[in-house]
């Protein structure tokens, strides 16, 4: 089989306007110390990281100037469309490829770009689609339908969106594609609300992913149906005087606090880095099949939403600024990386919010850590008991639901398998060990600042939607060498993984 780049002459035409040259040995010379190439990589290549079993690269640097090395290094053999460009603060250009094959979407194996003055000096992704690519579809549309709906347990009250496409999905590092209805399921569980992306196999009709769209802070299950489930009046616009509702006025300071720890830690002028609106409605409602909760807060894509709480499990969700930088950092994330919200992907869509609602509530505190930075939504949390929380970075089994270490995962939900990024985190924030001593990895911090400089740098810039935590590590040492960090700091990245599970300790000197 041909190895070589089939880039459509529309899409190269798209990436040949990046402001693409020779990569001139003095830009090169700072990848020479990277880990080598290996025999599969074309000359000039330097793999970074690769696939476990196949041992196809997942990450390069070096002489990448010709846009078909870096589809001959990542095993890419569709069609790319460029999906969003990022010039981040130094000026370097990222770019987000999304990729199809036989004319479909090839979920998760998009690619990310990185120029520096001029020159590409390194690309990642999940890439493959040099693989057996089944082009019919034995299941029909109606069918997979039926199935997905079918997949849902028997209270729940479900039904597709009329209309599925075809795309291709890729199991995690297996070596074919396959052929996948995609459809949207909408409607209610005992959890709340569904509208979901549900992949469907075409040839065998079995249910290959569901990609939940809402991504809410914590789902409980108290009832009240006194409220409203839509978006409601408008009570107070940008600049405007306090209203008599107090959760409206804290709401208000809640967004301008996360859009200002953005602005200034970043230079992020909003989710989308373009000034998007802010939008959240108060005394939300939370469908269910028995009825509606006030436990909740979510992002539904394009606004958040708060429930009062019923005063036992939470109070007014409105009131937790971590909870507000939560959800608004799950916009920042579908502008960004876009990381698919289930598998390991989804466990670290959810690490970065919970990551960045400590990072914006600390620099609300005066950049002062404290106990709390590392609770997320304590101070809605059970209002009635005190110094518990949702969840916890610094030792996340402590709420008996999540996992801090990345051996335990086994596709648990993406609120609990976002404990292993979590203390990887906390551990190259604070150092340390593991809590419970699952790895004898010691971590130097490096503090909070720069330890969200580089989880921003790699959420922003380098993720792509099907990251999982091996190419995470990766991905954020990276960040860290791009941002200048000494090799101290960098191996503390590499230590803080390690210490979680993911890839061994870095060589001590
Ligand atoms: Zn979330």
């Amino acid at each position: 089989m041909t190895r070589g780049i089939l880039f459509s002459n529309r899409r190269l035409a798209a990436l040949l306007a990046l402001p693409v040259m020779a990569c001139l040995p003095a830009a090169c010379s700072s990848n020479s110390s990277d880990s080598g190439s290996t025999g599969d990589a074309p000359a000039g290549v330097h793999v970074v990281s690769a696939e476990s079993k196949s041992l196809v690269p997942t990450f390069v640097r070096g002489h990448l100037s010709a846009l078909p090395t870096i589809a001959a290094a990542l095993h890419a053999d569709g069609e790319f469309t460029l999906k969003n460009t990022i010039t981040d603060s130094s000026g370097e250009i990222h770019q987000r490829y999304t990729q199809k094959k036989n004319g479909l979407d090839v979920l998760g194996a998009d690619i990310a770009i990185h120029v520096k003055d001029g020159v590409i000096y390194a690309a990642n992704g999940n890439a493959r689609t040099d693989l057996v690519a089944a082009t019919t579809a034995a299941v029909s549309a109606k069918v997979a339908a039926l199935k997905a709906v079918a997949s849902y347990a028997l209270d729940a009250r479900v039904s597709a969106d009329a209309g599925s496409d075809l795309a291709y999905w890729r199991e995690p590092e297996g070596d074919a594609l396959r052929l996948v209805h995609r459809l949207t399921v909408r409607g209610v569980d005992a959890e709340g609300e569904i509208v979901d992306t549900v992949l469907v196999d075409a040839q065998d009709g079995t249910i290959v992913d569901r990609i939940p769209t809402i991504m809410t802070a914590k789902v409980r299950k108290i009832y009240d149906a006194n409220q409203s489930t839509s978006r409601g009046t408008l009570k107070r616009s940008e600049g405007e005087a306090e209203v008599s509702d107090g959760a409206v006025n804290i709401s208000y300071d809640n967004l301008g606090l996360v859009y200002d720890a953005y602005k200034t830690l970043y230079d992020r002028d909003s989710l989308d880095g373009n000034g998007l609106t802010l939008i959240s409605s108060v005394h939300a409602i939370f469908r269910t099949t028995t009825g509606t909760t006030k436990n909740n807060a979510s992002w539904d894509g394009s606004q958040m939403r708060y429930g009062d709480g019923d005063g036992t499990t939470f109070s007014n969700l409105a009131n937790s600024l971590d909870v507000t930088g939560h959800e608004l950092t799950h916009g920042v994330t579908s502008s960004t990386s876009n990381l698919t919200y289930s598998g390991q992907s989804g466990g670290l869509n959810e690490a970065l919010s919970d990551i960045f609602g400590a990072v914006v509530q600390w620099y609300h505190d005066g950049k002062v850590v404290n106990d709390s930075t590392w609770m997320v939504g304590d101070d809605v949390y059970t209002p009635n008991k005190a110094g518990d929380a949702l969840r916890y970075m610094s030792n996340p089994t402590k709420d008996g639901k999540s996992i801090d270490y990345a051996p335990d995962y086994n596709g648990q939900n993406v609120h609990y398998t976002s404990g292993v990024p979590n203390l990887a985190f906390y551990l190259l924030s604070q150092g340390g060990k593991h809590p419970r001593d699952k790895t004898t990895v010691t971590v130097t911090g490096i503090g909070i600042e720069k330890a969200a400089a580089v989880f921003y740098r790699a959420n922003t810039t380098i993720f792509t939607s099907s990251t999982n935590y091996a190419q995470a590590r990766t991905g954020t040492e990276q960040a860290a060498q791009q941002l200048g960090f000494t090799a101290d700091e960098v191996k503390s990245v590499s230590a803080a993984w390690a210490a979680v599970g993911v890839g061994s300790a870095p060589v001590a000197e």
